[in-house]
């Protein structure tokens, strides 16, 4: 006869199971390893957007399975200190670089200068993203571009470099980060929701095309995650406080550890037979969680103030 097990044992081993994460832009205290620390041993990941938030945290988990990564994003104070800090943690090489990638020239020199220092690159994390919260009648024709200019071609134009200098004669992994906005039509989100849309086609484009080069392209999507820009900014602590993620299925917002472990899932051989497809990492938030208008229009302009 089975007995279900006591309450406060299950709660712990619940909670056991969500991977622990810091708030900010900090490296993990401690770190227990649930799959080998060697998965990616002697290779180089080129993480954009690595600097900050989930990508920062991707560039940790990556590094702690033995990966040398190249962090870059426009501000090089930003990606020289996470590294640093990253370098401290894990003890693999971490090389900062500054790029724009809605500028094509300053991506082939950041690569040209990733590839001069590791000879190498294995795996492609398109991070680089901007969002904030606008109804679209308030949204700027130019504001609308930004978003399309970063997201989607900063995508496009990082994967193309990426492809001519290394990719196609040795194969790679592209993981592109994108959300579910447009899966309901998120209401103050036709910007992202669009642009982000875009990259999930693109995503099945270069599977197809670049396949028989031995590169795999998938997206990671993440729901609301804590310790991010992107949680501040789009309500996350007005949804936290009011007790709005009691609609996810999983009762809960994600965090970075969460998103970087199912980046490393889509970056490793674990991951060899997958590709052209969305991995939606969100606790089946998407599915239940209210688009309330007025509740993101509240958001909005007090975040704007
Ligand atoms: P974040 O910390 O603001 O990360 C965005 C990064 O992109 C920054 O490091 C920024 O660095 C870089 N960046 C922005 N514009 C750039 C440009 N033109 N060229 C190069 N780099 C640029 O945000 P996050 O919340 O962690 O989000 C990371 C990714 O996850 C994004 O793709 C986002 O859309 C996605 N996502 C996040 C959530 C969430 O809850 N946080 C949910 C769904 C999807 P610089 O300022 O130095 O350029």
């Amino acid at each position: 006869q089975c007995a279900a097990p006591a309450p406060a044992m299950a709660e712990a081993a619940v909670v056991a199971r969500v991977p622990p994460d810091e708030d900010g832009d900090e490296c993990l205290p401690q770190y227990r390893h649930l799959l080998s620390p060697d998965l990616l041993a002697g290779q180089v990941a080129f993480i954009t957007g690595g600097g900050s938030g989930i990508g920062f945290r991707i560039a940790e988990i990556f590094m702690r399975h033995g990966c040398r990564t190249v962090i870059a994003s426009r501000n090089l104070q930003r990606v020289s200190e996470a590294s640093k800090k990253l370098m401290a943690a894990t003890g693999q090489q971490c090389l900062p670089l500054s790029m724009d990638v809605r500028q094509p020239q300053t991506i082939v020199a950041a690569v040209d200068e990733a590839l001069k220092e590791f000879q190498r690159i294995d795996i492609l994390i398109n991070g680089a993203a901007g969002n904030f919260l606008c109804p679209a009648s308030a949204l700027s024709f130019n504001a609308f571009k930004t978003v399309i200019d970063i997201d989607t071609m900063g995508t496009f134009n990082t994967s193309k470099v990426l492809f001519e200098k290394y990719f196609r004669d040795h194969g790679g992994v592209i993981v592109n980060i994108t959300a579910t906005l447009s899966y309901r039509g998120q209401a103050l989100q036709v910007h992202a929701g669009a642009a982000k849309a875009a990259i999930d086609a693109m995503t099945r484009h270069l599977a197809v095309e670049w396949g028989p080069n031995n590169i795999r392209v998938n997206s990671l999507a993440p729901g609301p995650i804590t310790g991010t820009e992107g949680f501040r900014r789009l309500g996350g602590r007005f949804a936290e406080k009011s007790d709005q993620f009691s609609v996810i299925p999983l009762q809960r917002a994600g965090n970075k550890t969460e998103i970087a472990h199912s980046a490393l899932y889509l970056a490793s051989p674990l991951s060899s037979y997958v590709t052209g497809t969305t991995l939606v990492v969100d606790g089946g938030s998407w599915l239940t969680s209210p688009n309330s208008f007025s509740a993101l229009l509240g958001i909005a302009s007090s975040s704007a103030k």
